[in-house]
């Protein structure tokens, strides 16, 4: 991996590209979907039978909030296609934001230490106004 100005461009491009895909990302919320299949107990059902799965599947929506589990039950339909599609985007924001981390990080490598200037850079800092005291 070559070292210098072009790693640095290219970083930041990557980063660019990250942080429109970041805008993005839809309606998402935390959790994840569990399906869940039951055994009603009453005997001479069919889920008494050794190897029936259960009845269901219900779907469930977890998400750990203080150290509690909270579970919400969701329709099939729409409810449940909704929901789907909020944890997936959650899912894809939470994997963005570790890529935009990773290339910040790399980019604060790359980019080298810059002496204090003497002022020609830039249009707005003059430097001529803080600290005038
Ligand atoms: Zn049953």
């Amino acid at each position: 991996m070559p070292d210098g100005p072009d790693e640095l461009a290219g970083l930041e491009r990557r980063r660019e590209e990250l942080y429109q895909e970041l805008g993005q990302v839809g309606d998402f919320r935390r959790g994840s979907l569990n399906e869940v299949r039951r055994k009603c107990g009453k005997p001479g059902c069919a889920c008494a039978a050794p190897g029936h799965p259960g009845h269901g599947p219900q779907y469930n929506l977890t998400r750990s909030e203080g150290g509690r589990t909270r579970a919400r039950h969701l329709r099939p339909g729409p409810e449940l296609d909704k929901a789907r599609r909020e944890v997936a985007e959650w899912e894809r924001f939470r994997d963005l934001v570790g890529q935009v981390t990773e290339v910040n990080e790399a980019i604060c490598d790359a980019r080298p230490v810059v002496p204090p200037a003497a002022g020609d850079e830039g249009p707005s800092g003059t430097g001529g106004e803080k600290g005038g005291s």
